[in-house]
C-alpha cells in the first residue's frame, strides 16, 4: 500500500491538528479533519511560538507571514502593585528560552494554518466522532453526522477536553491535574494601554494583565487567581463565572472595577480551571493524541502551542519514516517527545508561583528586585533570569526538540 492510500483521520481543526494535516499531506498520506465547530475556531489571545516551533512554521513556508503578523507587544511591561507603577522594558525579561521567538494572536495562527491546507486536506466542519472500533483492517470511526468509515490511524488532536481520549483511553477526571488556579479573559475596549505595552495589576492571589491587541485596537484582559480546590461551576454558565470573577476581585483597585463592569459586553469570554493532561502513554493501537489532547502542560502558562506544534511535525515525520508500521511509528513518537513533555510539567506551576503571589509580603519582595534588577547595567541584568528556574528551563527544553529532516529519511 502507498502512503496515498494510506487514510488518516485528524479529530481537531486547531494548532496540532492542522500542523499534523500539512505534514501527513506533505509526506504523502491522505489525512481527513473533522472539526466540532461548525467553522474554523479562530478565537483566543496571544501565543508563543519558541525555537524549534518557529522552524517548523518556517519549514512550512509561514514564516514571514507570522512575522508580519506578530503582536509586537515589546516595548515594556508596567507592574502595578497598588502603589508607584514599576515599568521595566521586555528585553529585561527576554530570558533566552530559545534564539527564535514569535507571538502571534492564535487566531492568525490557526487562519494561517488552514490556508495552507485547505486546499489539499478535506475538512468536515460541524461534525464529532462518536465511536471509535478497533479492527483487524484498520480503526472505524463513527461520526455525529458523517457515514462511518475505516481508516489506518486516527490522530486526537481535539483539545484539552478531548473526544478521541475520552472514547479510547477514558474519562479526563483520570488524565486531569487540576493546577490550583483559575484563568479567565475577553477583549474589551483599549482605553489605558498605550500600543507595544503591557500592563500588570498584582494583589495577593490574584493578577491582571492588560495586553494591546494590534489586529482590533482593543485589549486582550487576562485574570488569573488562585483557589485551592476546583469550582463545580458548568463550562458554559458565563452569568456563573463572571460573578464569580466580580467576588474575587472586589475591592481591588487600579482599572480592575471598570473592567469588571464591562465583563458582560465582551464579545468572547472565557474562563477555565489551570489544569494539565497528564497520561503515560499517548497512544494505543491505532490511535494516537497530539497537542493539549495528550499532554496539555496548562492553558496559557506552559508552552503549550510551542509543543504542540512540534510535536505535530514529530509524529507525522515518524508516520513517514515508519513507511507503514504504525506500531514502530507511535513508539518512536512517544519516545522523540518524552523529555518535553515532561519538562513542560514544570512550567505552569512555577509559573502560577511567580506570577500570582499569595501575599503582600512577596509582591513587596518581589517588586524590591526588579527594581534593583532594573537599576543592573545592561550586561549583569541580561544574566538574571526573571521567570523561575524551573518554567525556563522546561520551556527551553520544549523549544530546543530537535527536529529531524524527514523529506531526506
Ligand atoms: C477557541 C480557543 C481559544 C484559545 N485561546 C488561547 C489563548 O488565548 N492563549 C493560549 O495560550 N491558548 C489558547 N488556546 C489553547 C491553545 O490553542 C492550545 O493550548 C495550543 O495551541 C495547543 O493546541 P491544540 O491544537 O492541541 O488544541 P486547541 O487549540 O484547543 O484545538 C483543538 C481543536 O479541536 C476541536 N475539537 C474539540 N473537540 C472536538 C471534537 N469532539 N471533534 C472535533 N473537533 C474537536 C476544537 O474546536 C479546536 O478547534 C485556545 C484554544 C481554543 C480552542
Amino acid at each position: 500500500m502507498s502512503a496515498g492510500d494510506r487514510r488518516v483521520l485528524i479529530s481537531g481543526a486547531g494548532i496540532a491538528g492542522l500542523v499534523t494535516a500539512y505534514w501527513l499531506k506533505r509526506h504523502g498520506f491522505n489525512p481527513t479533519v473533522v472539526e466540532r465547530a461548525p467553522e474554523l475556531r479562530a478565537g483566543g489571545h496571544a501565543v508563543d511560538l519558541w525555537g524549534s516551533a518557529v522552524d517548523v512554521i518556517e519549514r512550512m513556508g509561514l514564516l514571514s507571514a507570522v512575522e508580519t503578523a506578530r503582536t509586537l507587544n515589546d516595548t515594556g511591561i508596567t507592574i502595578v502593585p497598588g502603589r508607584e507603577p514599576l515599568k521595566m522594558s521586555l528585553a529585561d525579561l527576554a530570558v533566552r528560552i530559545a534564539d527564535r521567538h514569535a507571538e502571534v494572536m492564535r487566531g492568525t495562527l490557526v487562519k494561517l494554518l488552514y490556508e495552507r491546507t485547505r486546499d489539499e486536506v478535506e475538512c468536515l466542519f460541524g461534525d464529532s466522532i462518536r465511536a471509535i472500533e478497533m479492527r483487524t483492517d484498520g480503526v472505524r470511526a463513527s461520526f455525529e453526522r458523517a457515514p462511518t468509515q475505516t481508516f489506518d490511524l486516527i490522530v486526537g488532536a481535539d483539545g484539552q477536553h478531548s473526544t478521541v481520549r475520552r472514547l479510547v483511553f477514558g474519562e479526563e477526571s483520570h488524565f486531569s491535574r487540576y493546577l490550583g488556579a483559575y484563568i479567565a479573559g475577553c477583549s474589551l475596549p483599549n482605553d489605558w494601554v498605550p500600543s507595544g505595552h503591557l500592563a500588570r495589576y498584582v494583589a495577593p492571589a490574584k493578577t491582571v494583565t492588560l495586553a494591546p491587541i494590534r489586529q482590533s485596537g482593543e485589549l486582550a484582559v487576562g485574570f488569573l487567581f488562585r483557589r485551592p480546590t476546583e469550582l463545580r461551576i458548568e463550562h458554559d454558565d458565563i452569568e456563573r463565572q463572571q460573578q464569580l470573577l466580580r467576588d474575587v476581585f472586589a475591592g481591588e483597585g487600579w482599572h480592575v472595577p471598570s473592567l469588571l463592569a464591562q465583563l458582560p459586553k465582551a464579545h468572547d469570554f472565557y474562563f477555565t480551571p489551570v489544569s494539565q493532561i497528564r497520561m503515560q502513554r499517548y497512544s494505543s493501537n491505532r490511535v494516537v493524541l497530539v497537542g493539549d489532547a495528550g499532554y496539555c502542560p496548562a492553558p496559557a502558562v506552559g508552552g503549550g502551542t510551542t509543543l504542540a506544534v512540534i510535536a505535530a511535525y514529530i509524529l507525522s515525520g515518524e508516520m513517514a519514516r515508519a513507511g507503514g508500521d504504525y506500531a514502530a511509528a507511535l513508539q518512536s513518537y512517544e519516545r522523540e517527545i518524552a523529555s518535553a513533555v515532561e519538562a513542560s510539567r514544570h512550567v505552569g506551576p512555577s509559573l502560577i508561583r511567580a506570577l500570582v503571589p499569595r501575599r503582600s509580603i512577596e509582591i513587596s519582595l518581589g517588586m524590591h528586585i526588579a527594581s534593583f534588577v532594573r537599576g543592573l547595567p545592561p550586561c549583569v541584568r541580561r544574566c538574571v533570569p526573571l521567570i523561575p528556574r524551573r518554567a525556563l528551563r522546561g520551556l527551553r527544553e520544549v523549544a530546543s526538540l530537535r527536529l529531524r529532516d524527514y523529506e531526506r529519511t
